[in-house]
């Protein structure tokens, strides 16, 4: 017994050495990733619940690393909001998803809106209205085309930074939506003082409709009646199973995001599926 604990802390110190070395080296090479062309937008459609139609999309960044291939965003992410690198990052995002409506637009296609995370640091700091501003009359593309995706944890920041920042954004035109619902702390309270104009139902949620226990359909119908009241748009997101999309269909929850319609995709599946315009 006293052998295996040994080697099973060797196991253990061992991916922790990877872990951190990893960690060191995506940081270090982070700082090259725009120059060189690593990062790459995937887009998850937005899906109408009742109908299938395409109503926008939702960039997800990636990163081609060349050593240790796609790197998820959660695991970069963090990691550029303790080095700052996520200002950078952000601004390329933006840029890029207006240059790609410009283009899609010129190509022919119909405009949807899409949606861009954007992390409680980036709000933290000046010049954020005024980067999405300038990639919007630069590209020719109307406000009513971008999205913000925020989570609770930055309303929770409720520095008077971040809501004039939020407030700024609303009067270009951009709309705002509250990510992850329900997973953070006092949702209710946020929901009231911010107004957000969208919803997301974080996939936790979603997923456990599965369960025998009907406590989870409980609180989506309860969601998606209090946003009726309050005049908000519901995404529910992470839709796996046929069985969650008949209860979001029955429960009249607007629009559906997940695996069950498409993961996230390349542009250029993408525009596949802009074609058509639907996903059955
Ligand atoms: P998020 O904003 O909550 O994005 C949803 C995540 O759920 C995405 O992971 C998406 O691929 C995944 N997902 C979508 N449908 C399903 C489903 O049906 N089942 C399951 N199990 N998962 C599903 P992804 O792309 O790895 O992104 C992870 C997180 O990284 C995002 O969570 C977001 O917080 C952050 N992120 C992604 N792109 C950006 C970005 O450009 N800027 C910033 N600041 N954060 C980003
Ligand atoms: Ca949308
Ligand atoms: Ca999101
Ligand atoms: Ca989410």
């Amino acid at each position: 017994a006293k052998q295996l604990g040994k080697n099973n802390y060797q196991l253990y110190s061992m991916s922790k050495d990877i872990t951190s070395y990893k960690k060191f080296v995506l940081e270090k090479d982070m700082r090259k990733a725009i120059e060189n062309e690593e990062f790459e937008i995937y887009f998850q459609p937005q899906i109408e619940t009742g109908t299938g139609i395409i109503k926008g999309a939702e960039a997800l960044i990636r990163w081609h690393h060349a050593d240790w291939g796609l790197v998820s965003p959660g695991e970069f992410i963090p990691l550029a909001e303790e080095n700052h690198l996520v200002h950078k990052i952000g601004h390329w995002v933006i840029e890029n998803v207006c240059r790609q409506l410009r283009s899609w637009k010129d190509q022919g296609f119909t405009l949807r809106p899409i949606a861009i995370n954007v992390s409680p640091i980036q709000l933290m700091k000046k010049g954020l209205v005024d980067v999405v501003a300038k990639q919007l009359s630069h590209y020719d593309i109307p406000a009513k085309y971008l999205e913000l995706e925020i989570t609770e944890g930055t309303l929770l920041k409720s520095e008077k930074m971040v809501l004039n920042t939020l407030k700024d954004l609303r009067e270009l035109g951009i709309k705002i939506a509250l990510d992850d619902f329900g997973t953070g702390f006092s949702s209710l309270i946020y929901l009231k003082e911010f107004n957000p104009d969208i919803i997301k139902i974080d996939k936790a949620f979603i997923q456990s409709l599965n369960a025998e226990n009907n406590r989870e359909a409980a609180i989506i119908s309860s969601v998606l009646h209090l946003a009726k009241g309050l005049d908000m748009k519901v995404i529910a997101e992470g839709v796996e199973e046929h069985s969650q999309l008949e209860f979001l269909k029955q429960n009249e929850c607007g629009e559906c995001q997940g695996y069950l319609f498409s993961k996230p995709v390349s542009r250029k599946t993408f525009e596949q599926m802009l074609v058509t315009g639907y996903l059955k």
